[in-house]
């Protein structure tokens, strides 16, 4: 590659709005956030801080997205339309400001007004906390989602709860990962609109009475229960290039007044007020274990309040143009992300049949056609089960009518395959095994018309290895739908260089329509588009280094590769395998000085579950070895390890446009799908990966000579764990991985703290190493040789990177949400004028 391309200033402006929407003038949306700043903000302009210069930024797009969602909420009464609800536990939104920006069309006009005012806008973006309301790619997938049915002009709403406290905020101190609160929202936000009005009062705990009619038919009725508001707020989602501006109603817990009342009156203040406050627990903490929730009772009743909170909510809008139960299904379609909100068929249930006092049958064929189900784990510890104690005391109809769900079910099962004692324990949603428990996965596909997995391989293995029984009695019911990602955050707001080149080569359509990248394959060897292409990376690596050296103390060469592992801290996700991988490496420069290899950064990013020590363990491996490698002056600039504090969505926005190799080394089998795999690939990074989850339909789309596949797939997998895999055999086998293994547990990398990473040695022999990190260690190594080697061909490099942003298209939300649109929902978009 010749001459370098001239340099695109990262924050260089779009140049491309989208037309569609009004333009306003500059001076105009001026005026705005000048008038937001004397009335909202009592602030004169002299003293204005940047956070205050942010705030009334937001609150001048606010005003117009306000504008457009009672425009679609008009519309969609208007023409009594079906619509989606999306309920999920978790939201990872991120900063909401430039995302805003972008989609209502004002993000250029927005800098120039504030550049008049002496103001940079992308210092101001910096003033805002994320929203964390998710812990990882669940939370992610649900964000993504609400994106692009906002942009499809789909008719839909989110449900879920307003955590006072999102996801922790992560800090390292000597290495070690240190927990601390996030109340993002302490002192409000623009984004939230509260709804006093459309307050809901859902009941829980209390007892079962029977009772009977006149004619002697059962009529339980549930007494005792405790009230608790919730109270929504909802946050506007505006599409991108369209008028539709749907919602996020998430709900915060409130003690119903009546029940305060009594006590304050029986003299009890300080009771009542602890009481109070007890009950606006509820909506107090995201939990913050990805995938794993044992049995802590405050989870169910997260998961019952917001459900409860949400049909309720649900049923009052649906009452607004309907009186006919038989309709329900036709205008309600709910998505439940993952088995969290499963519950809410039990509740829906409970509502046809106690309040609604329909007939059993009528009320199971208005649930079963209204729900549908997305599984995202095939791993037996992260299904949800409750202890059916717990789960009585919390919710006692509800256990009864899951008990009558699971006796016509077992019925069916009995039907269908006659004295098969083994098919019924299997299926029953009642785990009669140690303790009685309740599957919730057994009751959402049992409940729903529909059970989706996020990968193809995934929803293979959902039919054959997690559900065969059920697959068999109702093969319709199950189906695909690979994850995707938003290319409106992924690339045009976290990579606005590079959406810029590729709206000079092909116009700005594939913001909309992200298979249209494919048109970039033709400059794939053109060196002119080489050339730019690689700059823009550089520039990225160059603007990500500096956030290395503020928040690691690191100084890292943006001409060395950036070799990323950011996600969830995770057994399965195996950061530990890349680690072994970067000691045998500093082992062989330190033995062979004249070792001639490109120079490497490794990037991880992570956060670990409080109470999982062995993931926090890796993550004081990862920094101990870091401290040792990037202070070893043998080494020099020739190997770098950074570990970046406080993995969020606006930090993935740094990190990923800045990425030439992307690693996706789960153990086969294991993860369900990724969407950081998409996001990384979109933004021409090459993926060093294992055939799982959608990383295999990666490979598929972007071509085996454009990746870099190793290791053992699930069949493999399989057969090694059915042979009987002793990970002792291959420590012993393999001198560099024993090496590795043995001196990672020395003192050379902890001195002063002997032992500490004694948990880690300690479960990969010992323990067994569940997830094969030593069986794949060879391959990964042999790959990751590959991964230099081919680095030194910068012009075949670039087009192979060209060719991971031009071919993942179909990784698109968009694609995704609309498959979802017409397989499971039935869902016409209905434009806003
Ligand atoms: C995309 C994303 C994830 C999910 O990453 P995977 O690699 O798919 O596990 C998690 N956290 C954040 C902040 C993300 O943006």
């Amino acid at each position: 590659m010749s001459t370098p391309a001239a340099p695109i200033s990262p924050d260089a402006s779009l140049g491309l709005e989208c037309q569609k929407l009004a333009p306003e003038s500059v001076a105009e949306v001026r005026r705005e956030i000048e008038h937001h700043l004397a009335t909202t903000l009592g602030r004169h302009k002299q003293n204005a801080t940047r956070r205050d210069w942010w705030l009334c930024t937001a609150h001048m797009v606010r005003d117009r997205i306000y504008k457009r969602l009672i425009q679609t909420q008009a519309t969609h009464s208007a023409h009594n339309t079906k619509r989606m609800y999306y309920l999920s536990l978790e939201y990872l939104i991120g900063r909401m400001l430039i995302s805003n920006l972008i989609n209502a069309g004002l993000l250029d006009t927005t800098q120039s007004a504030l550049a008049e005012l002496g103001i940079d806008l992308w210092e101001v973006c910096e003033e805002e906390v994320d929203m964390g309301l998710g812990n990882g790619g669940l939370g992610r997938l649900a964000a993504c989602y609400l994106d692009s049915l906002a942009t499809l002009d789909l008719p839909a709403i989110g449900y879920g709860i307003n955590y006072e406290f999102g996801l922790f905020r992560q800090e390292f101190v000597n290495g070690y990962q240190v927990e601390h609160p996030d109340e993002w929202a302490r002192y409000g936000t623009p984004w939230q609109l509260c709804r006093p009005d459309y307050t809901q009062t859902v009941r829980i705990y209390g007892y079962v009475e029977d009772r009977f009619d006149a004619c002697g038919n059962p009529h339980p009725v549930w007494l005792g229960a405790k009230e608790v508001l919730g109270v929504p707020y909802d946050v506007p989602i505006a599409g991108y290039g369209t008028g539709t501006v749907n919602f996020l109603r998430l709900w915060s817990a409130r003690a119903s007044e009546e029940f305060d009342l009594q006590v304050f009156n029986e003299g009890g203040y300080v009771e009542a007020v602890r009481e109070k406050a007890m009950t606006e627990s509820f909506s107090k903490v995201l939990y913050p274990n990805d995938r794993t929730e044992n049995g802590k009772e405050l989870r169910l009743v997260q998961q019952y309040f917001f459900v409860a909170c949400s049909l309720r909510d649900i049923i009052r809008r649906w009452r607004r143009s309907e009186a006919d139960w038989d309709t329900f299904p036709d205008k309600v379609a709910i998505q439940i992300n993952d088995t969290h909100p499963a519950i809410a068929i039990a509740e829906l249930m409970r509502v046809l049949l106690d309040e609604e006092e329909l007939p059993w049958g009528r009320a199971w064929d208005i649930v079963t056609r209204t729900f549908a189900y997305t599984n995202h784990t095939l791993m037996p510890e992260a299904l949800e089960r409750w202890g059916m104690p717990l789960f009585g005391r919390v919710l006692p109809r509800h256990l009864q009518i899951i008990f009558e769900i699971n006796a016509q079910l077992m019925q069916r099962v009995l039907a269908h395959w006659p004295n098969d004692l083994d098919r019924m324990r299997e299926m029953s949603i009642i785990d009669e095994r140690d303790g009685k428990s309740v599957r919730m996965a057994n009751l959402a596909v049992v409940g729903s018309h529909s059970t989706n997995g996020v990968a193809a391989i995934h929803s293979e293995l959902i039919k054959e290895r997690l559900f065969p029984d059920f697959y068999a009695l109702w093969p319709e019911r199950f189906n695909n739908k690979t994850n995707g990602i938003t290319p409106r955050l992924w690339l045009l707001n976290a990579n606005r260089p590079l959406a810029r080149l590729i709206d000079e080569r092909i116009g700005h359509g594939w913001t909309r329509d992200l298979q249209r990248l494919g048109e970039l394959e033709q400059w794939a060897d053109d060196a002119a588009f080489q050339n730019a292409f690689m700059a823009i990376k550089r520039t990225n690596k160059e603007r990500l280094a500096e956030v290395i050296a503020r928040e690691c103390g690191v100084t890292v060469s943006p001409d060395a590769l950036f070799d990323v592992h950011i996600k969830r801290l995770h057994e399965y996700k195996r950061q530990h395998l890349n680690l072994l991988h970067i000691l045998t490496l500093y082992r062989r420069l330190l033995n062979n000085p004249s070792l001639d290899i490109p120079p490497r950064v490794f990037i991880f990013a992570a956060k670990a579950a409080p109470g999982y020590e062995l993931a926090k363990t890796i993550i004081k491996a990862i920094n101990s070895v870091a401290m040792r490698v990037n202070n070893d002056p043998r080494i020099g600039d020739r190997l770098k390890v950074v570990f970046l504090p406080n993995y969020r969505v606006s930090l993935a926005m740094r990190i990923i446009p800045a990425a030439d190799v992307s690693e996706q080394i789960s153990t086969a089998g294991t993860e369900a799908s990724g969407t950081g795999n998409m996001k990384l690939a979109l933004n021409g990074a090459l993926t060093v990966g294992t055939l799982d989850g959608a990383n295999i339909e990666i490979r598929d789309a972007v071509g085996e000579d454009n990746i870099f596949i190793f290791g053992m797939t699930v069949e493999e997998v399989e057969a090694l764990r059915k042979r009987g895999y002793r990970s002792t055999d291959w420590y012993a086998a393999d001198a560099n991985l024993r090496t590795a293994i043995d001196w990672l547990c020395s003192d050379y990398f902890t001195p002063g703290e002997p032992g500490v990473l004694a948990p880690l040695r300690h479960s990969l022999l010992e323990g067994g190493d569940y997830y094969l990190a030593l069986a794949d260690y060879a391959a990964y190594c042999a790959c990751q040789d590959q991964v230099g080697e081919a680095y030194r061909d910068r012009a075949q490099w670039a087009r192979k990177a060209i060719l991971n942003t031009a071919r993942v298209g179909y990784f698109s939300s968009d694609r995704a949400i609309r498959e979802y649109a017409s397989d499971i929902w039935q869902l016409d978009p209905l434009p806003v004028s």
